[in-house]
């Protein structure tokens, strides 16, 4: 059996996307169309396609025909398909603040809402599916996320230092990150936009004249308003960007975001891996649904402190892994110069993806060259070798 295959990803058009990394990469001409996301799965709404010699096929209904030899029996038994879904974006515009619920609290909230006959696909729905959805992102580029909130003596700092929220500092004394997000969260329109707009009058000029720093929140907040489309009313995702921890990751450096954590992509370009849900309960900075109480049983109100991981190189000098506690997915870069040869075994479906540079993938007797952009699957107990003529980054997506 032919263990190995090229494989075609598909793009997502989403509003926050950029116009050309994800063209650049693929070797595509570049259009005015918004490129936010380019998918490499099996997810039903945008499977990835795979050469065969029988043509071209959707991945997932390949890897139904016969899941157990494709994706190993392990992985097959444990998941019933391929468990996770691997993404390049390219965030131009932020994206909106959310956190993902534990698989126990997906299978309870998709229950829930099953009973009470809400549509999977009314806009109102909280939980798409009953599974979890931990991600970890690998830079590509300068990356800036929100990550989980701040230590207690930063958010407290920032509350004294930003005039229009020092009446927010003795309810965060009080009663804690909980009792400040509820009170913000729970805010009318008119009371959020009271508080808001001297800010925003505030730091919008500066923003425009280019005197803030990213590294400051008051670049993320102006940036949101100078680019919402509609401004009578001020997002309350503003407020997450004052509490929560801006985190800069460089290229190659990656960042996991567990069950709980609050987060959003601010900008920039990274590699995504994610297990396959699309359960996503949202705080703000966007239009979508937003439900509160949902979204309070949800969040860890705890002081984060970011953990930006540089991966662990193996003993082969070649593959760097950036570890989580996921059990969907494993991620991981590999640098191939001239004459490197990299080798490995797969107990399960692997994706791999070149970034950078060219290589060519033998698994028996198929031989693929990929240059930047091209990606292979390589099917459950291939035993497989990478080598490049000059030099190549590929990304690897794979479970543990
Ligand atoms: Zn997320």
């Amino acid at each position: 059996m032919t263990k190995l295959f090229s494989l075609k990803g598909k793009i997502q058009n989403y509003a926050w996307g950029g116009t050309q990394f994800i063209s650049h990469l693929l070797g595509e001409e570049p259009t005015t169309q918004k490129c936010a996301e380019y998918w490499l799965g099996a997810h039903a709404n945008a499977p990835s396609v795979l050469k065969t010699n029988d043509g071209e096929q959707n991945l997932n209904s390949f890897l139904d025909s016969d899941l157990t030899a494709k994706l190993g029996a392990d992985i097959a038994n444990k998941f019933g398909r391929l468990p996770f879904l691997f993404k390049v974006l390219d965030v131009h515009d932020m994206l909106s603040i959310q956190v993902h619920p534990t698989k126990i609290e997906a299978e309870k909230g998709f229950k829930k809402e099953n009973e009470l006959g809400i549509p999977l696909t009314a806009a109102n729905r909280n939980y798409k599916d009953d599974n979890h959805k931990p991600e970890i992102m690998v830079a590509l580029s300068e990356f800036w996320l929100l990550h989980g909130f701040l230590p207690k003596a930063n958010l407290t700092g920032i509350l004294k230092n930003t005039p229009e929220f020092t009446s927010l500092l003795p309810i965060f004394e009080t009663a804690g990150y909980y009792g400040l997000y509820k009170t913000v969260m729970e805010q009318s329109v008119e009371e959020s936009n009271h508080m808001l707009q001297p800010l925003v009058d505030r730091i919008l000029p500066l923003y425009k004249a280019g005197k803030l720093d990213k590294s400051s929140p008051d670049y993320w907040a102006a940036k949101a308003v100078d680019s919402a489309e509609d401004t009578s009313v001020l997002d309350k995702g503003i407020y997450s960007i004052y509490f929560f921890n801006i985190v800069k990751a460089n290229k190659g450096e990656a960042v996991f975001q567990d069950a709980g954590i609050p987060h959003a992509y601010l900008e920039g370009q990274n590699m995504e891996l994610m297990a396959n849900s699309d359960n996503v309960l949202r705080g703000g900075l966007t239009p979508k649904h937003i439900d509160v109480p949902e979204l309070l049983k949800h969040v860890a109100f705890e002081a984060t402190h970011p953990n930006i991981m540089q991966g662990e190189l193996q003993a082969d000098g070649l593959e760097r892994i950036y570890k989580s506690p996921a059990p969907d997915f494993e991620l991981s870069q590999i640098i191939l110069n001239n004459s490197d040869i990299y080798n490995s075994k797969s107990k399960t479906a692997q994706i791999l993806i070149v970034v950078d540079g060219g290589a060519k993938v033998s698994e028996g007797d198929t031989v693929i060259t990929v240059k930047k952009g091209e990606s292979v699957i390589l099917l459950a107990n291939s035993s497989y070798q990478i080598t490049s003529p000059a030099s190549a980054v590929l990304y690897k997506a794979t479970a543990p």
